[in-house]
């Protein structure tokens, strides 16, 4: 992914928009590109402390966006791995039911 594509993505980012896939993508970028994570920070400190200005209490924003990272790396990688077992899964069982009926012809 590049610069101009991940700016594009912050929005989506912070909302919890982007697909497995483009989290990554866009994941991987940030934990390279110094610049686009400052951006994502700024972006992510103005957008969520303008939803908290009236809260009371004290927030480490900057704290929250690595958690926020965090867990959405996790919950792709996760994703990633179901959708990649869900596609052996359906080999598996094409594999078994062109046995099934193979064996209907041979009988
Ligand atoms: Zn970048």
């Amino acid at each position: 992914m590049e610069c101009k594509e991940v700016q594009k993505n912050i929005h989506s980012f912070i909302d919890d928009q982007l697909d497995s896939k483009e989290s990554l993508a866009f994941i991987e970028h940030i934990k390279k590109c110094p610049n686009c994570k400052e951006e994502l920070s700024i972006e992510f400190l103005v957008v969520t402390g303008l939803q908290r200005l009236d809260d009371a209490e004290a927030f480490d924003l900057q704290r929250e966006l690595e958690d926020k990272i965090k867990t959405n790396e996790e919950n792709a990688l996760r994703r990633k791995k179901m959708s990649r077992i869900g596609f052996w899964l359906l080999i598996f069982i094409a594999v078994i039911a062109g046995y099934y009926v193979s064996m209907l012809f041979y009988m």
